[in-house]
Formats: structure tokens, C-alpha cells, sequence
């Protein structure tokens, strides 16, 4: 049970049935003894990635409202030590962000060598909104693909790897987690009445989507699609992304000071 890369235009599928994955044989239970046991793994080798400080890591998180993007963030990234993680929540841009190019405020929020750093929506926004709503023309928004993928690359080329995961979900189960939304007081505040405005443009925002996926998953900077229906299945799935790419880096603690040798703590 693991997520592959979109490599080409037919892995794209965006359907509603593909937000799930029927057959994946596990109970709810089991699912949420290996989401833990993936997040353990990721706290464990963040241990030693923080150590070895060769490599940044950057997560991106995009999907259409309540798709879970909170959650996958407070589940997977649980046990993570916060003193090595940071977490960016891009809103819409204010006005002086407005007055930069669009990149501008994401550079900043690059995490340093040593750091996993996780964008709660992204750069990718500047290509869905503009897209959806008709703000820019054409132009402005298409040579975005391609500004960003020459971006991710000069970043992979200097030490950060990058994962981008968009969590899908169907027109029925946000329709579901909307109303628990306004029928739960404590989940009110997470309502906007703009996402039903948005729910209103579902297939604009597939296209949408799609056009990301098509024009920016790329060997440096690969995009997963994580059927999201269902929250246990999305977290292991995501988690276990994560843990088998740090994995893959061969992390290693620094070599010990041979100036150290041989001193003793009274
Ligand atoms: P949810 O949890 O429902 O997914 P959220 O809490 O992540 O939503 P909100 O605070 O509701 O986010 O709003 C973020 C809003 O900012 C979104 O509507 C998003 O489309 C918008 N936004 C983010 N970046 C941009 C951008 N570059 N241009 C325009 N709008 C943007």
C-alpha cells in the first residue's frame, strides 16, 4: 500500500470514486495502528536528519477545503520534534505581497538544512485561484508552471527535497465534513461562507488541478495524489512517503570530534 508519483497524464485521476481506496483490506484499527507505527518511523529518522544537516525537506499540502490538510499535519507529524519542523500557512496575499512576485513570500518560508518544513496550501495557489476565478489572464497563470518547476529545481539543486501531496476528496464526503463543520460548535469557526463559492466551481478547480499535475510533477519535485475519504488510510499513506524518502537519504550522525577522544566528565 504506497503512493506512486504522477508520471504521466493517466496517472491523474481525480474522479470522486478515486478518493478512496476500496480493498485496501485494513480496519479502521488497523489503519490507525499503522499511521502511528509511520509516524514513530518519521520521528525517528528526523532524529538523525537533524543531525546530519545536509538536507531540507519540504512538504506541500494542497487540496480543495476540508480536505484535511489540518489533520494530515497534526496526525502524521505528530511526534515529531517540534524544535526541527515549521509549519507555513499560506492565506491570501496581503497587500504587500501583492507587490512582489508571487515567490517572494514562499522563499522565505523555505525550511533551513536540517528542518522539515510543511506548506499548509502553497505557491500552487497562485496558479488555482487566479485560474478559477479569472483574475489574471491566461498568460500570467500558465507561465506560473513553469516559474515554479525552474523554483523547486533550484532548490532540490541546493539540498532540499521536495514531496507534494495533493489530498483528494469527493464532492460527497466534503459535503459531509462541511455540515459537521456548521452543525459542530466547535469546528464553526473552521466555515468560511467563500467555500461554498468555491464548492460551487468543483470542476473548474479539477481542471485546474489537473493542469498542475500535468505541467509540475517532475523527477526533482514529484506531486502524490492521496485518496483523502478516508482520514486513517490518507495519514499512513502520506506517513509512509515521508518516512521512506528520509529513509532513502542515507542520514547518518555527524563523525565524532576525535578531539573529544579520550576526555573525561569528572
Ligand atoms: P480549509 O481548512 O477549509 O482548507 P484553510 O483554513 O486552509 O481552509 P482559509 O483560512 O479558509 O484556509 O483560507 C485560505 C484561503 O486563502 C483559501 O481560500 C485560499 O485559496 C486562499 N489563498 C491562499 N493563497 C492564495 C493566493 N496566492 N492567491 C489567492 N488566494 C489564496
Amino acid at each position: 500500500m504506497k503512493l506512486r508519483p504522477v508520471s504521466s497524464k493517466k496517472d491523474i485521476k481525480l474522479g470522486d470514486a478515486h478518493a478512496r481506496w476500496d480493498g485496501n483490506g485494513k480496519s479502521e484499527k488497523e489503519l490507525e495502528r499503522l499511521g502511528e507505527k509511520e509516524s514513530a518511523r518519521i520521528a525517528e529518522l528526523q532524529r538523525v536528519f537533524y543531525a546530519d544537516g545536509r538536507f531540507a525537506v519540504l512538504i506541500v499540502l494542497q487540496g480543495r477545503d476540508a480536505s484535511g490538510k489540518d489533520g494530515t499535519i497534526r496526525k502524521v507529524f505528530s511526534s515529531v520534534n517540534p524544535q526541527g519542523c515549521t509549519v507555513s500557512s499560506f492565506k491570501v496575499p496581503t497587500e504587500l505581497e501583492q507587490r512582489h512576485d508571487f515567490l517572494w513570500r514562499v522563499h522565505q518560508q523555505i525550511p533551513a538544512r536540517g528542518m522539515i518544513g510543511i506548506f499548509n496550501r502553497s505557491h500552487y495557489e497562485d496558479i488555482l485561484v487566479p485560474r478559477v476565478h479569472d483574475l489574471v489572464p491566461k498568460k500570467v497563470w500558465s507561465a506560473r508552471y513553469d516559474q515554479i518547476n525552474e523554483f523547486e529545481r533550484m532548490l532540490t539543486e541546493n539540498h532540499t527535497v521536495i514531496l507534494k501531496f495533493m489530498l483528494h476528496i469527493s464532492r460527497d464526503e466534503q459535503k459531509k465534513r462541511f455540515e459537521e463543520r456548521l452543525a459542530d460548535e466547535s469546528k464553526n469557526w473552521k466555515f468560511r461562507a467563500g467555500d461554498l463559492d468555491d464548492r460551487k466551481h468543483w470542476d473548474l478547480f479539477t481542471k485546474a488541478y489537473r493542469g498542475i499535475l500535468e505541467n509540475t510533477s517532475t523527477d526533482w519535485a514529484p506531486w502524490y495524489i492521496v485518496p483523502a475519504d478516508d482520514k486513517d488510510l490518507r495519514d499512513v499513506l502520506v506517513a509512509r512517503t515521508v518516512a521512506d524518502t528520509l529513509e532513502s537519504l542515507d542520514l547518518r550522525y555527524p563523525k565524532p570530534d576525535p578531539s573529544l577522544a579520550g576526555i573525561r566528565v569528572e
